[in-house]
């Protein structure tokens, strides 16, 4: 049974990474007049609380959202959570201001308690006319996201399957109007994963080659965590792909030890977006975004960002 729940780290620092990137892409896909498909192979439970048992026990959101949060208020509105606000020094980047818009967009002003996962930030951005297929494999997980998204009354605009997204998406490979965004956020809770999701992209490139396919990975040390970024890569190189690679560091990988002489793991340190077929207008979006993103987040002299870029 599967144990990893996303609860537990909503709105951490790879979601901020992940939901600006996802913001950013859809932002411009949707700009087109023809309809737009967009599959969230690994979905989640859709929302989540931040005051909730989960979130507040993992406190990971107080590292990411809600310090951005904060860092855009005012200095003279401090927030509650993620410590002391302070004013970013060049302006908001664009994408990040969109990004906590949006979650706000969820939540009563004034509050933060609501956190959308990647289904309802996908469904809140699109049209009548646009599709969204998400999987979940968690049985708990799958029956609040299903719960959730009934709520919308989105009707047939969102399907909600009971199934593995890896396999699953083959069959609407290619999608009816030919226009897609492929969003693969497993948990690599299984070491096979980082496998998988590498082969999904490239199963996924023969049946549909203009999707536009992006994939968060954790950037740790492990091999397969490496892998991913290197075989995307060489996989949208070979199939004469534009490719987009973001990477976020906000802390040292390092093991420390506590007062005690125990051994302190990190947390996750790093993650990155991986995308083939990226929007135009996503490198410099993401140029200005990530730095910010360093300064407000970064905790340690190791935080640094990336944006590398081919084809
Ligand atoms: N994408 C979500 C978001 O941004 O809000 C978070 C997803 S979470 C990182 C990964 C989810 O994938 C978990 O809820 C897990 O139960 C689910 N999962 C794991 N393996 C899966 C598979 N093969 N197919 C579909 N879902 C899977």
């Amino acid at each position: 049974m599967f144990s990893y729940r996303h609860a537990f780290h909503a709105g951490n620092h790879a979601d901020v990474l992940k939901h600006t990137v996802l913001i950013a892409m859809l932002r411009h896909l949707l700009q087109k007049d023809t309809a737009l498909t967009v599959f969230d192979t690994h979905a989640g439970a859709g929302l989540y609380r931040l005051d909730g048992e989960y979130a507040e026990t993992s406190g990971e959101a107080a590292d990411g959202f809600l310090k951005l949060l904060a860092a855009l208020k005012k200095p003279s509105a401090p927030a509650k959570k993620g410590g002391t606000a302070k004013p970013l020094v060049d302006g908001v980047a664009p994408i990040l201001q969109d990004y906590v818009d949006l979650v706000a967009s969820f939540n009563q002003p004034g509050s933060h308690k609501i956190y959308p996962g990647s289904p309802f930030i996908i469904q809140h951005l699109l049209g009548e006319r646009d599709k969204l297929k998400v999987f979940e494999i968690h049985p708990t997980d799958v029956k609040t996201l299903s719960a959730n998204i009934k709520q919308l009354e989105a009707g047939r605009q969102v399907a909600v399957l009971r199934e593995d997204g890896f396999e699953g998406i083959k069959k609407f490979l290619p999608p009816p109007a030919r226009r897609a965004l492929v969003l693969s956020d497993p948990s690599y809770e299984i070491k096979n994963d980082y496998a998988r999701v590498v082969a999904m992209v490239a199963d996924s490139l023969t049946r549909f080659a203009t999707g536009t396919y992006a994939v968060w990975y954790p950037i740790i040390p492990r091999p397969e965590a490496h892998d991913v970024p290197r075989k995307l890569k060489t996989l949208a190189t070979k199939a004469g792909k534009s490719w987009l690679n973001a990477t976020l560091t906000i802390k040292s990988s390092k093991l420390t030890s506590d007062e005690a002489g125990d051994v302190v793991r990190p947390g996750l340190p790093a993650s990155g977006m991986f995308i083939i077929n990226p929007p135009h207008t996503l490198k410099a979006a993401l140029q200005l975004a990530l730095p910010q993103l360093v300064e407000v987040l970064g905790q340690d002299q190791h935080a640094t960002s990336t944006v590398e870029f081919g084809g």
